[in-house]
């Protein structure tokens, strides 16, 4: 979601009016996928989070899998997270 802008303006990321907060907990499943999806908007979301170094967790009910099986489930579908952060 990086928004094309007119030369001579400042750089925007769509993501300002969440600037001041510091740390995020968002839920996986219907926030940021669903199902094999990424919903749209969602990995420009994390990678913004993750460029600001802002703190976050993804918090998912499912005990079937391990952090590290849900990167990588993440992963294949184009959602690029650490597994600390599940
Ligand atoms: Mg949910």
């Amino acid at each position: 979601m990086i928004n094309t802008i007119p030369s001579g303006a400042p750089a925007t990321t769509g993501f300002e009016a969440i600037e001041p907060i510091e740390a995020y907990l968002m839920d996986m499943d219907g926030v940021l996928v669903r199902g094999a999806q990424v919903i749209p908007g969602a990995a420009d979301f994390i990678a913004w989070l993750r460029a600001q170094d802002r703190r976050f967790l993804i918090l998912t009910n499912s005990s079937v899998y391990t952090p590290r099986d849900l990167q990588a489930r993440l992963a294949h579908i184009g959602l690029d997270v650490p597994a600390e952060a599940l």
